[in-house]
């Protein structure tokens, strides 16, 4: 199956009792069993539900995978995969991650005993030098948040296979439309749905998934044993977005272009970040192991600071200033005062997130629209 059939169909079953063709939201936390144990496979909603149980198939079809785990929010899921670590384990990680991300590791697992190594990762073959007897994890983004950067996940992977350690890639940004992790030789992908999955900014969910039953049968136990799963409603919906990634996708990318050009060949700009150009660092790994470029773009106007890009913002009309990215809306961020606040100011600035760097999520209106907001916004 092809994956615009796959995002349709894709681990997909009529439900049995009345041949429903969208999965009933079973609004319920427990099943009735006929004697102890006798159930139909569901016993209590933490565990399973018959909703989540539809979209984790569907996210395991999407991704190329084997098990799909759905889980609250994108931490919860990254939280889930960290847990599967010890103290004294140590993990190599991208050093411009999503805000959020680093705030986990540094804040929370560290206190743990779980050693983070932040590591530029333009160049793979300098990530093995990080590898010690300790390490058991890599963890990347990429196309990173928000500077762009593009890490080669096949290359990665041959370093995480050669010393036994687990690869797991935050395919947020990228979707699996653009990108499938496990073919190239990921281990783990993780998303939070929140963004593109669900696509229309009306849910917080993060999603796993993985090829190898070993390490699903671990993630399972602790999506229980933590138990921090979605709840039906919102599986329903983010089945209902996955229904349309491929258009959405398509047209993300196609406003992408035409507004990472517009912004480009502007006199305002000083530099546009957009995977999608040919000087951009590792442009040709970006068109190996992508199938497009995305609608995510950052960028500097000329001469601004810290108020100047936040006035930017705030003149945007048609782009709403607010968090988060990948819905059907066209959505404006300032990394440095939002999405990157927790981050400090030198560790954030040594990765280019500069106090006048503006993120950008296109949306898929129409882009002359768009085009003429970000004109009037420069003013
Ligand atoms: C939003 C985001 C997360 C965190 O997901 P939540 O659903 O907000 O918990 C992780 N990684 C990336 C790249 C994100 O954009």
């Amino acid at each position: 199956m092809k994956f615009n059939t796959k995002t349709i169909h894709g681990g997909q079953e009529h439900d049995p009792a009345y041949g429903a063709v969208m999965p009933p939201i079973y609004q319920t936390s427990t099943y009735a069993q006929t004697t102890p144990g006798g159930h139909k496979g569901f016993e209590y909603s933490r565990t399973h539900n018959p909703t989540r149980t539809a979209l984790e198939n569907a996210l395991a079809s999407i991704e190329n995978g084997t098990f799909g785990l759905a889980f609250a929010s994108g931490l919860a899921a990254i939280d889930a995969v960290i847990k599967l670590l010890k103290p004294g384990d140590e993990v190599i990680s991208t050093n411009d991650l999503y805000g959020g991300t680093y705030r986990l590791f540094t804040k929370i697992f560290e206190d743990f005993g779980v050693k983070f190594h932040f590591v530029g990762m333009k160049n793979a073959d300098k990530v093995a030098g990080y590898v010690n007897d300790n390490t058991k994890l890599i963890w990347i983004e990429t196309p990173t948040n928000p500077m762009m950067n593009i890490i080669d996940i096949k290359a990665i992977a041959e370093v995480s296979k050669k010393h036994k350690l687990l690869l797991a890639v935050d395919n947020t940004f990228a979707t699996p439309y653009l990108q499938r992790p496990l073919d190239l030789g990921a281990d783990i992908v993780m998303h939070s749905a929140t963004k593109y999955i669900g696509g229309h900014s009306d849910l917080v969910m993060g999603a796993l998934i993985v090829k190898d039953k070993h390490i699903a049968e671990k993630l399972y136990f602790i999506q229980n044993a933590s138990g921090a799963v979605c709840g039906p409603q919102d599986s329903f919906l983010a089945l209902r977005g996955i229904k349309t990634l491929h258009i959405r996708m398509q047209r993300h990318c196609e406003n992408g272009e035409a507004i990472a050009k517009y912004l480009k060949n502007h006199p305002k700009i000083e530099k546009v970040y957009w995977p999608g150009f040919e000087d951009h660092p590792n442009h040709d790994i970006a068109k190996a192991q992508m199938n497009g470029f995305g609608g995510m773009i950052s960028f500097v106007p000329k001469g601004s600071d810290y108020n100047s890009a936040i006035k930017i913002v705030e003149n945007l009309k048609i782009f709403t200033l607010a968090e988060s990215l990948g819905g059907v809306e066209s959505l404006a961020g300032h990394p440095a005062s939002m999405t990157h606040a927790s981050i400090p100011k030198e560790e954030r600035e040594k990765t280019g997130v500069v106090d006048s760097l503006i993120r950008l999520s296109v949306g898929i209106e129409d882009v002359d629209d768009l085009i003429e907001d970000l004109e009037q916004a420069m003013g």
